[in-house]
């Protein structure tokens, strides 16, 4: 039924506010989230100098951050050194960054199979260090996989065994979408969403990549919003070479940063990158940024 402009005031006298909503969404105004965003700075183990696991830890802190994600290849070996050099620390551990074996959409079963055997293993160590979760990358351009239909319907399938196995772990499954020169699979944060909103299970959630999300996304801010619960983790690198957040002319993080405020983001933004300056001195000057620029935000 048409309703005119005199009709609409009437309407707007007898029910009040809940004709106002339609105004409230013209102004442009988001929302406001449940809970207030935090800026958590956390850095990859393998970025820190030092000789030793205790020595890295050591200069993480130092620099400002309050997590370190820590690289998943080999970590079962590992994981006793890491919890001896954790201890006593404020420091948290973000992530464990990959390392699994197999391809979760390789055109090969046993691939697959060798996969969820795999990242199961890591989600369990991810559950014993506290950290959110598991980085996992569905396939490389260079690795032989299913075409896409086939590929996002095996690996729904696959997801709900690797959410209760998370869950039981207390981590989770994190999807990474990459850009297209490393992967086709899987390139924008809210196709990862999707993926995430399909399998519905509180195992598995996703992340975004400011580096990736350079080339692939048309709006940072956009691509986190789009995510919205489903994002648990987020990595950061400066935007033309891939070096420390203000390495770069003009590394602006700034929209992506008001897409995480507007859904209440609490995980962490880890540093996924090189230098080409002195550590001692880009590292501390990124977390700056990233303060500073969260502030703005
Ligand atoms: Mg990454």
């Amino acid at each position: 039924m048409p309703i005119d402009r005199r009709d609409f005031f009437k309407m707007s006298a007898i029910t009040g506010a809940a004709v106002t909503l339609p105004i409230a969404a013209c102004t442009g105004k988001m929302p406001r989230p449940v809970t207030t965003a935090v800026l958590k700075p956390s850095c990859q183990d393998g970025i820190a100098p030092g000789e030793t696991i205790v020595a890295k830890l050591d200069f993480i802190e130092k620099c400002g951050f309050v997590a370190v994600e820590i690289g998943g290849r080999g970590l079962a070996d590992r994981i006793g050194e890491y919890q001896n050099a954790l201890r006593g620390r404020s420091l948290q551990v973000s992530a464990i960054c990959a390392g699994f074996t197999g391809v979760p959409i390789s055109d090969k079963e046993e691939e697959r199979k060798e996969f969820v055997r795999s990242i199961k293993e890591l989600l369990a160590l991810a559950g014993a260090l506290g950290a959110v979760g598991v980085i996992a990358v569905p396939a490389f351009n260079s690795q032989p996989q299913l075409p896409h239909k086939e590929a996002r319907e095996v690996l729904l399938q696959m997801l709900p065994e690797i959410g209760e196995h998370a869950v039981k772990n207390k981590a989770m499954l994190l999807l990474e979408p990459l850009n297209r020169k490393e992967a086709y699979f899987l390139r924008q944060v809210a196709d990862a969403a999707s993926i995430c909103r399909d399998a519905d299970h509180p195992g598995i959630a996703c992340m975004g990549d400011f580096w990736h999300m350079t080339w692939e996304e048309t709006s940072d801010m956009g691509a986190f919003i789009s995510a919205g619960k489903y994002l648990r983790h987020v990595h950061i690198a400066s935007r033309k070479r891939r070096k420390m957040p203000g390495e770069d002319e003009g590394d602006n993080y700034v929209d992506g940063m008001r897409g995480l405020k507007m859904i209440g983001y609490q995980d962490y933004i880890s540093l996924e990158c090189g230098s080409v300056g002195d550590k001692n001195v880009t590292m501390p000057a990124a977390v700056k940024l990233m303060k500073e620029q969260w502030e703005i935000a």
